[in-house]
């Protein structure tokens, strides 16, 4: 029969044990390294001050569309074109055009608890759980807070100010993303405080990559995402325009669309 370990002995294998899960956390944070704008970053994976953190669980769907999985929620932005349907918790709508406002795909992700949280004046084209919203107002949903900021355009005619369109900031598990709607650079955006920022790029129905770049500069984010390209309007090299001029201290990620 084995002789019980000795506390001497319980203590030394505890010792290895620690020894070992330091060095596996050493080997993950030293390994990734990338290019990232003009400058190379090491990337951490230290909670919410890294980048991979920032950008965990933001997935992008295309165009204006995202998918976020955070705190075991499921937020979507705008679904359109959504090819892989999760049952969603939460679905933000910004504006009542077709590529962001799709009841087709908002029927594929919705269930009978999904919160929609959509700009007032479109609330009646949708139905289920309906909460209309204008910027301004604040309201926390399941843990979520969603703060509805401005969204609106300065030189063009297609997203007047008086639609009452949105933008959100939604804040979950202590970070802060903001999905800014069809928008130009407007002045509300140096109060905007957020860790994340999706930002339209494209130009023609919203601001384009140069002025996306000056509202980062406003908007000093941690993380900026480059949106509404690839489709309708925007181009990829828009998106690496927008990679390469980012002011220091943000770093540009260019999400690949998953459909
Ligand atoms: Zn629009």
């Amino acid at each position: 029969m084995k002789a019980p370990m000795t506390r001497r002995e319980v203590l030394r294998g505890l010792g290895l044990i620690a020894g070992g899960l330091f060095l596996a956390a050493c080997r993950r944070q030293a390994a990734p390294v990338e290019t990232i704008g003009k400058e190379a970053a090491t990337i951490t994976s230290t909670p919410f001050e890294g980048r991979e953190a920032m950008i965990e669980g933001i997935h992008w769907i295309g165009h204006a569309s995202f998918r976020i999985e955070a705190n075991g929620k499921v937020i979507y932005l705008d679904p359109w074109k959504v090819k892989q349907a999760k049952p969603a918790d939460l679905i933000l709508v910004t504006h009542g055009h077709h590529d962001h406002l799709s009841t087709e795909d908002i029927a594929r992700i919705a269930k009978p608890d999904t919160v929609i949280v959509i700009a007032a004046p479109y609330a009646n084209q949708v139905q289920g759980d309906v909460r209309p919203i204008a910027a301004g107002q604040t309201m926390t949903i399941g843990g979520i807070t969603i703060e509805a900021v401005p969204s609106y355009n300065t030189n063009k005619p297609n997203h007047p100010r008086s639609a009452g369109n949105v933008g959100y900031i939604v804040e979950i598990g202590g970070r802060r993303i903001y999905h800014a709607g069809d928008t130009d650079l407007i002045p509300e955006m140096s109060a905007f405080r957020c860790d994340v920022a999706l930002l339209p790029i494209g130009g023609k129905y919203t601001m384009d990559v140069k002025e996306a770049v000056e509202a980062v500069g406003r908007i000093k984010p941690k993380v900026a995402i480059p949106m509404h390209w690839g489709e309708i309007v925007g181009t990829a090299k828009d998106a690496e325009y927008f990679r390469g001029h980012m002011p220091e201290g943000v770093q540009a990620v260019i999400l690949e669309p998953e459909g």
